[in-house]
């Protein structure tokens, strides 16, 4: 693989700096699963996609590690591993959707050093996209290969241009819970909310989320949710043994003494090329008794779903995911 310099910063205005100073070649590294042992090592590149030349290891930020608890809610570092958080009790007990996706997530082995940081921003899976023969759009080219090639699990929502599947499974569950990230450039930090973290072909074909190249992501905070909320998280995999989400659905709503809904969220990962809040069915709910709608809300799908030649398959799967899943967390 082409050799790069590795920088260890100890705190996040180093890292911004450096990320500033060594320019567009400089990528930020957390635990390397995609970044080194994907991207890298596969050498993913093109016109405007170079090969990284510098890394920034930001796993040697103590400032952005760790799980901190508070009557507001939950904050994680970026550099937290996925096996912390499968394994914190905080997290377990307040935000259990949290847990269950993260819980889903690749192998033990690659949950102990990948971090929620590079979970959440990793790179899209999609075969063109990684194979070194394809000059797709997201690598600077002209063109989506999967409109006329393969494309059993590119996207059936929102896939303009590039039909790419936002890969993140703690990037869908996050989306439910109505997250916050914070971001940390130049000009210091900011907050962006995940319902606009995440950026579509049409806005930007290049990039999945807001960073800048010289901006990366410090921290994820998770308000309390409301008393009595109930969650449930689902994801069909093709195999039994670790892989990426087919279809996964996350759900945090809350039901009045009636089994009412009166608030909420449906975000579906695997669909599209990004974490996908559906919309239609919450409004298909709203005020509904959820045992008796949940089905027709979850059809509403059907209504936003444009599938390509070889997958809509998953139309049908998101559909009856999403009615099982709001079930699931009914109880
Ligand atoms: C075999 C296999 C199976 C997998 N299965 C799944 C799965 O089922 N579900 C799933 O969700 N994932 C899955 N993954 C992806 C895996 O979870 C990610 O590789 C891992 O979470 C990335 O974490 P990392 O710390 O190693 O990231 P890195 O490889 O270090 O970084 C990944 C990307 O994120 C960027 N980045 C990292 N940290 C930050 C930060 N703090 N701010 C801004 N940008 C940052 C990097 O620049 C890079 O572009 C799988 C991976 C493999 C290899």
């Amino acid at each position: 693989m082409k050799g790069f310099d590795l920088h260890e910063p100890t705190t996040v205005s180093q890292a911004v700096g450096l990320l500033g100073q060594l320019g567009p070649g400089a990528k930020v590294l957390g635990g390397g699963s995609d970044l080194v042992g994907g991207m890298m090592k596969d050498w993913v590149q093109g016109k405007g996609l170079p090969l990284p030349s510098s890394l920034v290891d930001v796993t040697t930020i103590p400032e952005m590690q760790g799980i901190k608890s508070s009557g507001s809610g939950i904050t994680i570092g970026a550099t937290t591993t996925l096996t912390d958080i499968v394994e914190s009790e905080d997290i377990r007990k307040t935000i259990p959707l949290l847990s269950s996706a993260a819980a889903t997530i690749a192998s033990p082995l690659i949950r102990n050093f990948g971090t929620l940081g590079g979970n959440i921003n990793q790179r899209p899976r999609c075969w063109f996209f990684r194979g070194e023969n394809f000059a797709c759009y997201k690598k600077g080219g002209d063109f989506c290969f999967a409109v006329t090639g393969e494309n059993t699990y590119h996207a059936i929502i929102g896939g303009e241009l590039c039909y790419i599947v936002h890969p993140s499974d703690t990037a869908t569950a996050l989306l439910a819970l109505n997250a916050v990230a914070k971001v940390a450039g130049p000009s210091g930090t900011r907050d962006v909310p995940f319902d606009s973290y995440f950026v579509g072909p049409r806005e930007d074909v290049l990039r999945e989320n807001v960073l800048k190249p010289n901006e990366l992501m410090v921290e994820v905070s998770v308000p309390t949710p409301a008393a009595g909320t109930r969650m449930a998280w689902t994801k069909l995999k093709d195999r039994q043994v670790y892989d990426f989400a087919v279809v996964s659905v996350a759900v945090a709503f809350v039901a009045d003494g009636s089994g009412k809904w009166t608030d909420g969220r449906v975000v579906l990962g695997g669909v599209s090329p990004v974490p996908y809040r559906a919309k239609v069915v919450e409004d298909a709910l709203r005020g509904q008794d959820i045992k008796v709608a949940a089905k027709a809300a979850a059809g509403q799908i059907r209504t936003v779903a444009r599938p390509m030649s070889l997958n809509a398959y998953k139309v049908d799967i998101a559909q009856n995911l999403v009615e099982r899943t709001l079930l699931e967390a009914l109880g």
